[in-house]
């Protein structure tokens, strides 16, 4: 299968192109051609999870991977659960926070890295990104210690939790990472000036590892067919009926992979997306005018994004008719319902975070007792300690990856948010 620019539709690559390019022509995004689809949706479903991730992924990549290169990359990548927890009778979470840096984030991570690994060869390559919160920890992770990739991961000074920030400032070697005078959109607009600059772009082989690259959504992908397996495990087919996802969403790539999921002939009925207060999305959906305000910062800070980079590409799919164009509706939350929902979650003996409480609160409001609504768990509850903590007023224990780099130093630089300091700093240390 190949990959088109959504902005230059002439530009045609194939999975190892997209993958090394990150973005096209005009940054534009890359796309697959043909969806393929599953008939036979209960036989997929039966199968053991890494066997069903090489059959629903293989078509996209079979240009460049065999079966059993692409299941051994799987295994590798995949090596902790997504797991399905009930909450209450019609509504569970599907946890995909088991991962090493204990965010969903790690699925689509540690795919790309493995992928990238595969089609660079032994050239050098750098690896720029910005990030939100949860992406540096899961890419500084996931490309550490990897030769011949230098990672640089630039991140809002004094915007993300301390620990979020000790998860990926603290490994050095080859992950080096900036503090960024300003906000998550500022550094996500630097990546996009320095994937602008040509001359920079070759100097130093330029790659992104955020959600805009292909391989980290199609990894994504996966476990919505895994959370769809346990539910028919337990169920059967009952447990597939009036199926309602709800993602809490940021840059929407967990929403565009649910959406090539239900593509592909997975029966998920509808998304919800939830955002925080940057409602950029909900706001559109309703008035149809594109119109994002300056980004707020709020406890669900891995969703402050008031310029959504996936959105073409689920707008794509809503128009184009690859899935139904009512099949997504997007609610905003703001900071009071959040902890007021962790707090309900709480009294239903589950302990959350702020990215689930969000996605939890837009079920209540948007999905009717009939469907059955799973919210997606993008993060683990430690990871927003001090936030868990002072809403549920009860401890929370710190877990060993997080323990472990809680007391090592930060090796970060500080930054302004221009873009000549930016170009200086990635060709000094190429
Ligand atoms: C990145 C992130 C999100 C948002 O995901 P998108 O794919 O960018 O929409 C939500 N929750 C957490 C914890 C995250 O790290």
């Amino acid at each position: 299968m190949k990959f088109y620019n959504l902005k230059e539709n002439d530009e045609v690559v194939s999975f190892s192109g997209a993958v090394k390019q990150g973005l096209g022509r005009n940054q534009g995004l890359f796309f697959p051609e043909s969806i393929p689809s599953f008939d036979n949706i209960e036989q997929l479903l039966a199968m053991p999870f890494v066997e069903r991730c090489v059959k629903v992924l293989h078509p996209f990549v079979s240009d460049d991977l065999s079966e059993s290169a692409l299941s051994k990359i799987i295994t590798e990548a995949f090596n902790f659960p997504a797991q399905i927890q009930p909450i209450s009778e019609n509504r569970a979470i599907l946890e995909l926070f088991h991962g090493p840096t204990l965010a969903f984030k790690d699925f689509g991570a540690r795919f790309m890295a493995r992928c990238l690994q595969t089609f660079s060869a032994n050239k050098k390559i750098t690896i720029l990104t910005a990030t939100s919160g949860d992406t540096g920890a899961a890419v500084a992770h996931a490309f550490h210690g990897i030769e011949n990739i230098r990672v640089v991961i630039m991140y809002p000074k004094g915007k993300i939790s301390l620990l979020q920030e000790k998860m990926f400032t603290t490994l050095g070697g080859n992950i080096e990472t900036i503090a960024v005078d300003g906000d998550f959109d500022d550094c996500q607009a630097l990546v996009k000036k320095a994937f602008d600059d040509k001359e920079l772009r070759e100097t130093i082989a330029l790659n992104s590892a955020n959600s805009i690259n292909i391989s980290r959504l199609l990894a994504q992908i996966c476990y919505y067919f895994e959370a769809a397996a346990q539910l028919y495990r337990q169920q059967g087919q009952a447990g597939l009926e009036d199926l309602v996802f709800s993602v809490p969403s940021g840059n929407f790539g967990n929403l565009t992979a649910g959406l090539f999921a239900k593509a592909m002939g997975l029966p998920i009925k509808r998304f919800i997306a939830a955002t925080n207060s940057n409602d950029t999305v909900p706001r559109y959906l309703q008035t149809g005018e594109w119109s994002p305000n300056d980004t707020i910062a709020t406890m669900s800070n891995a969703m402050d994004v008031s310029n959504p980079n996936n959105w073409p590409r689920v707008e794509h799919m809503l128009r184009s008719g690859i899935v139904d164009k009512n099949c997504v509706s997007s609610v905003s939350i703001d900071e009071e319902q959040t902890q007021m929902t962790m707090i309900a979650l709480a009294k239903l003996g589950y302990i959350s975070e702020p990215h689930a409480a969000v996605a939890y609160k837009a079920l209540q409001y948007n999905a009717s007792e009939t469907e059955f609504g799973v919210f997606l768990g993008t993060a683990h509850p430690a990871k927003f300690k001090e936030v868990v903590e002072s809403t549920l007023g009860q401890p929370i224990a710190l877990p060993k990856e997080l323990a472990d780099c809680a007391t090592e130093s930060i090796l970060s630089v500080d930054q302004s948010n221009e873009f000549s300091d930016l170009r200086a700093y990635l060709l000094a240390g190429n």
